[in-house]
């Protein structure tokens, strides 16, 4: 019970790595804030986690005894984000941990300059802006406490280029500039700021996650030929399994990494250590 008495909120709960950092967290005893888009978004190919799939992982949390708030946000909406954040103080008088893991992966599979304004702009305005926002909503309620950890779900994609995916390897470098400008702004406040950066992760059935598998058709690559590529390209030889991702997560946000802020923490299989 290494979260007991932590209120965490999640976005982009309803599958994929923020289920399984939900289930984890609630494992540990951390009551819940589990938030989802629940809707497709214009500009996306691909389905986004629906209202039932965050209801789901609400309930699979449940089984553990904590108390769980799941509703739909937009990570794009910052007034919305505000409410909810409003709501989650009413609900629980604090906020604990911020776990910022909603994110898109398309549209993608271009090069460089044949990408579009508005699709770029969507890009950066999910998976970058969406965690500022995040981190406006509940900075004033960590620095009135002088306590908290904030977990930004970036990528190797923020660490290395990748072809074809300028948009998102942007958006991911800039969440690695937010974590560590976030993480000096919040110190005098004993509030902490980490980022993360999985690797390739295996679309776990159980998780309902498709990002591997969307990446591989932003290529034009099959599944299998693209998991093959990156179990090749890990050196640990494997893909990464959402609980991977989940017990760094469950670490940032317990006490255990109380001197660690502003930090960088890859789940890559050894992927960036070339
Ligand atoms: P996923 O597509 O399975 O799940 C993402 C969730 O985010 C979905 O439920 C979706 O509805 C939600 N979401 C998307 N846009 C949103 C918005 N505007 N507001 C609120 N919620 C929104 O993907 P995943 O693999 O679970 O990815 C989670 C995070 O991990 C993402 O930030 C992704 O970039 C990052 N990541 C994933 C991998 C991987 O291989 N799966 C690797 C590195 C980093």
């Amino acid at each position: 019970m290494r979260l007991k008495g932590k209120v965490a909120i999640i976005t982009g709960a309803a599958r994929g790595l923020g289920r399984a950092c939900s289930i984890r967290f609630a494992e540990q005893g951390a009551d819940l804030v589990l938030l989802d888009v629940a809707r497709d978004l214009a500009g996306v190919s691909y389905k986004m986690g629906s209202e039932s799939q965050l209801n789901h992982t609400a309930a699979l949390c449940r089984q553990f005894g904590v108390a769980v708030l799941a509703e739909p946000l937009d990570v794009r909406d910052l007034l919305a984000a505000q409410k909810t954040m409003q709501r989650a103080v009413s609900r629980f008088s604090r906020i604990d941990v911020l776990v910022n893991n909603a994110g898109i992966a398309a549209p993608s599979g271009k090069i460089v300059h044949e990408i579009e304004e508005a699709e770029w702009q969507l890009m950066i305005d999910v998976d970058l802006s969406g965690a500022w926002r995040m981190t406006k909503a509940v900075g004033s309620v960590m620095i009135a406490q002088r306590c908290g950890s904030i977990i930004n779900i970036s990528s190797t994609a923020g660490s290395v280029g990748y072809r074809h995916f300028a948009g998102y390897v942007a958006a991911k470098h800039g969440v690695i500039g937010l974590t560590r400008a976030s993480a000096l702004d919040y110190a005098p406040f004993k509030v902490r700021v980490n980022a993360l950066l999985p690797g390739s992760v295996r679309d776990d059935p159980r998780m309902e996650g498709v990002m591997l598998s969307e990446i591989a058709r932003s290529l034009d690559v099959p599944v299998a030929e693209h998991e093959d590529t990156f179990v090749q390209a890990q050196p640990l030889n494997s893909l990464i399994e959402p609980d991977d991702v989940a017990h760094a997560a469950v670490w940032l946000a317990s006490d255990e990494s109380r001197q660690v802020t502003g930090g960088v923490i890859t789940v890559d299989g050894g992927f960036t250590a070339r």
